[in-house]
């Protein structure tokens, strides 16, 4: 595997990453982080577990990724990528969850300071004013660098807008444990392969999916994405490996 944030090779196992320093731990796709550091198989359901990404806050925010950690002395909130968490008393107005620099790939952690990351929000990307028709060729012009997006394995949701505004997309790799990909690549695709209004080729997106065509029979998808797999905007590939 390769290290999420300097992208060295790393063995497959790695707790940390020679190079960078960056950490990592171990999860089971399906049940969560691990019991113990040295467990080889999830405690819960005997499956394999797998290295993921557990970088610190202060690595995320170096890198322009923010993630929300929305705890209090008496509680724990779920903590999603960007966004906001209305009825939690967390919410971000007006601040994207990604105000990094647009890398051609990018790989958005599954846990951050050894606590699972849910999902992403809908308001990764972009946020109120980037979503105006209007400033569409602003937003996208931004994104367009943006090829490959990694969702670490771990994360079970993506909101509707999650990825909107990736115009420049090529491949979208998901993890096995995602369960509700709700995004719907409206934004890409409402004018099938078309240029945008920005100039820039529309050119297919190849979603990886880690799991088998029957896994993904379980993960909710909005009947759009569907549409755009027939229409062959979308080449959905299945059984990628994590
Ligand atoms: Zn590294
Ligand atoms: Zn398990």
């Amino acid at each position: 595997m390769k290290c999420a944030k300097c992208g060295i090779e790393l063995p497959a196992c790695s707790d940390r990453c020679g190079s960078c320093g960056t950490s990592y731990a171990r999860i089971c796709p399906g049940c969560g982080p691990a019991e113990s550091e040295e467990a080889k198989t999830c405690a819960m359901c005997g499956g394999p577990l797998v290295s993921v990404w557990n970088p610190t806050i202060a690595e995320l925010q170096a890198l322009g990724i923010h993630c929300f950690m929305p705890y209090t002395d008496d509680r724990i909130y779920d903590i999603y990528l960007g966004g906001n968490r209305d009825g939690g008393g967390y919410v971000f107005h007006n601040t994207a969850g990604y105000t990094g620099p647009s890398v051609e790939t990018l790989v958005l952690p599954s846990m951050a300071e050894g606590r699972p990351i849910v999902g992403i929000w809908n308001e990764f990307f972009c946020v109120g004013e980037d979503f105006a028709p209007d400033a569409y060729e602003k937003t996208f012009e931004r994104m367009y660098p943006i090829k490959n997006i990694i969702v670490s394995e771990g994360i079970k949701e993506a909101g509707i807008y999650a990825f909107f505004g990736c115009c420049g997309l090529e491949t979208l790799k998901l993890p096995l444990s995602m369960k509700k990909m709700m995004y719907d690549f409206a934004d890409l695709f409402s004018n099938g392969l078309a240029s945008f209004p920005n100039g820039r080729p529309r050119g297919p997106v190849t979603v990886l999916y880690a799991g088998s065509e029957r896994d993904w029979s379980g993960v909710a998808v909005p009947n759009l994405f569907n549409d755009f797999v027939q229409k062959g905007c979308i080449r959905l590939v299945f059984g990628s490996g994590g």
